[in-house]
């Protein structure tokens, strides 16, 4: 597989650490608040690069982080807000509450759009000693420093690839973070933090050899993935948002405890738009998993939708194309009800098509052009019925739109049965019963048994 490497800005042929054994680091929720549908385009990022490699029998790994405490603390604001002390005091439940009520959403919120579950899902509090020990050999090594405040912060001048991820310059970064600074005893405004002296007033905080704190957001990432996928792997994911400095400085800091390159690729997912604005929690523009079931949509849709834009490219999100999505979704089950039962080989046309497929994939996880093979296929006058079962069902494991959902439930009416069934519901809803008629006996012609029933017609095969 080849996939767009941010690091190198190129698209680059996936070479694992181990043969055929791919490591993949996420970063994951930040469990004070519910996802939104942005949040879960990018966990679906991971779950489709993991499928595809699967699917092209590579055994993978993936290992996603559940942010329960760190960047809780606003590093930007002045009065430096404990959000999780906010959720707290608007909600009424401990830390502990609000993380495992917000783990709980944000998994099933993925699992309703077909994400699988990563292999481990490690939180963040339960590897204080971990990020304690990361940020010591920091110190030890020169890349970070205890600050008079108490607070430990690295040092951005000492790692010499410091803005390779982002392009930023140290120079660039001096003059953006000036505002950011809230640490007056910081050597430098750019310099991050990896251990925080606890404030007045904190909830979440940890006994260390620089006092009582609580770790810098950034640091859990390089803890976490190196603790579980060793110190180089294959993948790390996450938002384009994340790049700087949440990634830069994951860079800086794994790099700089181990004096080497950990990750090989590193794979950003673009924003969801919403009428042109970033889904964000800021602009107030959130849509969540729960609202599209309750418009009577397939939450799986969702990932049909994703599909017909690239993976790293901005996507519209709009009620019009969830639907349209919804729709071709159920009406590819119908379909693969109707082309059942499922051939045991491909002739040259399918074959040929499973090969486009396969390619579509590798070529930097290309989803449109997925999208438009599977379009091919349900159109397709010279593939067999069968086969066309047989690709799509094969397809759907990096799919997960659950297309054999109707085939497996039994049979089901194609669409053109059931255009019959609806304009002979209309007929005898106008009191027409000559029509009604005439519509049952071409539906009867078609080797079906019509039946009235409360809901209007239906129809089985007649044995
Ligand atoms: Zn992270």
């Amino acid at each position: 597989m080849r996939l767009y490497n941010s690091l190198t800005r190129a698209t680059e042929q996936l070479v694992p650490v181990e043969p055929g054994h791919v490591r993949i680091y996420t970063c994951g929720p930040t469990v004070y608040r519910y996802m939104h549908l942005g949040n879960l385009r990018t966990f679906m990022l991971a779950d489709l690069i993991r499928r595809a490699l699967r699917f092209e029998g590579l055994r993978v790994v993936q290992v996603m982080n559940i942010t329960d405490v760190g960047h809780m603390t606003d590093e930007a604001s002045p009065e430096a807000v404990d959000k999780m002390l906010l959720a707290m005091e608007d909600e009424g439940l401990t830390p502990e509450e609000i993380a495992r009520k917000y783990t709980a959403a944000a998994l099933e919120d993925a699992e309703a759009i077909g994400i699988e579950l990563p292999d481990a899902l490690p939180r963040a509090t339960d590897h204080i000693p971990e990020m304690i020990a990361l940020t010591q050999t920091l110190i030890e090594r020169g890349h970070a420093y205890v600050a008079e405040s108490g607070s430990v912060y690295f040092d951005v001048t000492s790692f010499p690839g410091y803005g390779k991820l982002s392009g930023n310059t140290l120079d660039n970064l001096r003059e953006g973070h000036r505002e950011l600074e809230t640490d007056p005893t910081k050597r430098s405004p750019a310099d991050f933090a990896l251990w925080k002296v606890a404030g007045p007033g904190r909830v979440m905080k940890w006994d260390s050899p620089w006092g009582p704190g609580f770790p810098g957001w950034h640091v859990e990432c390089s803890a976490m993935s190196m603790k579980y996928l060793g110190d180089r792997f294959d993948i790390h994911t996450g938002g384009t948002d994340l790049r700087f400095p949440h990634h830069e400085d994951e860079i800086a800091q794994s790099e700089g405890a181990v004096g080497h390159q950990v990750v090989s690729v590193w794979v950003h997912a673009g924003h969801l738009r919403l009428a042109g604005q970033k889904i964000a929690k800021s602009t107030g523009n959130v849509i969540r998993v729960p609202e599209l079931i309750e418009r009577g949509l397939d939450p799986l849709s969702f990932r049909w939708l994703c599909f017909q834009t690239q993976y790293r490219s901005e996507m519209d999100f709009s009620w019009d194309a969830m639907e349209t999505a919804d729709q071709r979704v159920r009406q590819l089950r119908r379909h693969m009800a109707g082309w059942a039962p499922v051939a045991d080989r491909l002739g040259e046309a399918a074959a040929a098509s499973d090969a486009r497929f396969r390619e579509a994939l590798a070529g930097d996880l290309h989803l449109p052009g997925a999208v438009t093979l599977v379009n091919e296929v349900d159109h397709s006058a010279t593939i067999p019925a069968p086969e066309k079962y047989a690709l799509l069902a094969s397809w759907d494991a990096v799919l997960g739109l659950d297309l054999e959902r109707e085939a497996k439930a039994g049979w089901a009416p194609t669409d053109a049965m059931r255009a019959l069934m609806s304009a002979r519901d209309a007929a005898r809803a106008s009191r027409d019963y000559a029509a009604g008629d005439r519509i049952r006996e071409e539906l009867s012609a078609m080797g079906l048994e019509v039946m009235d029933t409360a809901e209007g017609t239906k129809v089985r095969p007649r044995d």
